[in-house]
C-alpha cells in the first residue's frame, strides 16, 4: 500500500489521509475541517480534491472515524458516487449539529459498524474499532491490503469512561506494519491526563458550593455529561439540558445517557429564540417534542445544574431578571483555546452581570497523554506517522520507527 497524507502533518484537526492499495483501490480517512485557529486562514470551502470533490470519480471510499467537524465537517464536498462511511451514532450527532448550525449536511452516508469489516473492491478490508475519546462512538481504522496492515488511529485517549478498553483493543488488533496515529498532547506538557472520573471528584466540592451551577461544555462529550448528571443527582439539583443537548441525548438513544425521554429528572430549556424564529418544520420536530418536559419549578427551587451555549446570554438574562440566580457559577468544560473565540470570551465576560460570579475550570483532555501514545509500541510497527499535531518531533521521544512525513509525500507500506 501506498499513503499520503493530504493534510495534517503539522496542525491540529483537519488531517486527511490517502491509503492506495496495488491494485489501485483508493480510500481516504477523515475529511473535517480546519479548527478555529486555522478556519481564519482557510475557511470552509470546498478543498477542490480531484477526484474527490471536483471532477470524475477517483476514489473508492471515504471513512470517518468521529464526528468532531475537524474530521468530519467538508462531507458534503465529496462526490455523490464515492460512498462515505459513518458509524451509526456519529452520523446522528454529526447531522443534528449541522441542523443546529445551518451547515450543509451530506444525507447519504454507508453505515459502520465496530468490528464489522467493511471490503472495498475485494480488495481492501476496512475494520473499524471503537475507541475512547471526547466525541462518542469514536473509532479506530484498520486498513488490510497487499498483506499488510496500516492502523490509522483517529483521535483517542484513555482517560474517559472508555478507557480501560484501549489495551485489549490494542492486543486484539495485534501486529500492523504502520501506524498513522494523532499526536495532539505532544506540543502540551508532558502530564498524565486526569480522569473523567478524578475530574468528577473535584467537580463535587463545586457542586457543593453553589445552588446554581451553569456548564459550558461540547454536548458530544457525553462522558461528561453523564458525570455532571451523576453530580447533580447526588447533590439534590435538577439536571436540565438545552434544547440542542436534549435532542442528541434523546436522539443517542442509549439507557445510560440521561435524557428528557429516559430519565424524570432530567428536563429541557427552550429559550425563546427557539420557540420564535425557528420554521414550524424545525419546531414540530426538534422543539416540540421537548416542550412538555419543561417545568418552571425546576429552576424555582433555585437548586439546578443547566448546561449552556455560548449564544444564550439572553436567557440568562431572563433566568436574573426573574431572580432564579443568586448563588452561581459557570463550570467551564471544554479546551482553554476556545476561550479566545469572539462568542465565548464575551459570553464568559457578560455573564458575571448576571449573577454567576465564578467561572471554574474543570476540563480534562480527549486526548491520549504520552503514556497512552507509547502503547502502541506493542503493536511492532516499522513505520509511524504523526499527524494531528503541532509538534511531530516529540513523538520520536516516545514510538519506535517514527517517519516525519512532508504533505503529499508518498510512504510505502
Ligand atoms: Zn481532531
Ligand atoms: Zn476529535
Amino acid at each position: 500500500m501506498k499513503v499520503r497524507i493530504l493534510k495534517g502533518t503539522n496542525q491540529i484537526g483537519g488531517c486527511i489521509t490517502e491509503i492506495t492499495s496495488d491494485k489501485g483501490t483508493k480510500i481516504i480517512i477523515d475529511f473535517g475541517e480546519d479548527l478555529p485557529d486555522d478556519l481564519e486562514k482557510n475557511k470552509k470551502t470546498n478543498p477542490n480534491i480531484d477526484g474527490l470533490t471536483i471532477g470524475k470519480k477517483k476514489y473508492d471510499a471515504v471513512f470517518i472515524t468521529h464526528s468532531h467537524g475537524d474530521h468530519i465537517g467538508l462531507i458534503n464536498y465529496i462526490l455523490d458516487d464515492i460512498p462515505v462511511y459513518v458509524e451509526g451514532l456519529s452520523k446522528i450527532i454529526y447531522t443534528l449539529l449541522s441542523v443546529f448550525t445551518y451547515k450543509d449536511i451530506r444525507f447519504k452516508t454507508e453505515n459502520m459498524e465496530f468490528k464489522k469489516p467493511i471490503m472495498v473492491n475485494n480488495d481492501m478490508k476496512i475494520t473499524p474499532y471503537l475507541v475512547d475519546h471526547s466525541s462518542y462512538n469514536s473509532a479506530m481504522i484498520l486498513i488490510e491490503a497487499d498483506g499488510k496492515r496500516i492502523l490509522h488511529t483517529g483521535d483517542f485517549r484513555s482517560n474517559g469512561l472508555k478507557g480501560q478498553d484501549f489495551a485489549p483493543t490494542l492486543k486484539e488488533i495485534g501486529h500492523v506494519d504502520m501506524i498513522i496515529t494523532e499526536g495532539t498532547s505532544l506540543s502540551r506538557k508532558n502530564i498524565d491526563n486526569e480522569t473523567e472520573e478524578q475530574l468528577m471528584n473535584r467537580a463535587h466540592e463545586t457542586f457543593l458550593k453553589y445552588d446554581q451551577i451553569f456548564i459550558l461544555q461540547s454536548s458530544t462529550n457525553i462522558d461528561r455529561l453523564q458525570g455532571f448528571y451523576d453530580l447533580a443527582k447526588i447533590t439534590g439539583k435538577t439536571f436540565i439540558e438545552d434544547i440542542f443537548t436534549a435532542n442528541l441525548t434523546t436522539s443517542l438513544n442509549e439507557e445510560k445517557i440521561p435524557s428528557p425521554f429516559n430519565r424524570d429528572d432530567v428536563y429541557t430549556w427552550v429559550i425563546s429564540k427557539y420557540r420564535q424564529n425557528k420554521s414550524l418544520k424545525f419546531k414540530r420536530k426538534y422543539v416540540y417534542p421537548f416542550t412538555e418536559r419543561i417545568k418552571q419549578k425546576s429552576y424555582k427551587n433555585k437548586h439546578y445544574c443547566l448546561m449552556v451555549k455560548g449564544s444564550m446570554l439572553e436567557a440568562i438574562k431572563k433566568l436574573y431578571a426573574k431572580n432564579f440566580i443568586d448563588n452561581a457559577c459557570l463550570i467551564y468544560s471544554m479546551w482553554d483555546g476556545y476561550k479566545e473565540k469572539d462568542e465565548i470570551k464575551s459570553f464568559l465576560e457578560e455573564i458575571k452581570k448576571y449573577g454567576i460570579k465564578d467561572v471554574i475550570n474543570l476540563h480534562t483532555s480527549g486526548h491520549a497523554d504520552r503514556k497512552t501514545i507509547s502503547m502502541l509500541n506493542e503493536l511492532g510497527a516499522k513505520k509511524v506517522i504523526p499527524i494531528h499535531t503541532t509538534n511531530p518531533e516529540e513523538l520520536v521521544n516516545i514510538l519506535n520507527n517514527v517517519v516525519l512525513v512532508e504533505e503529499k509525500e508518498v510512504i510505502s507500506v
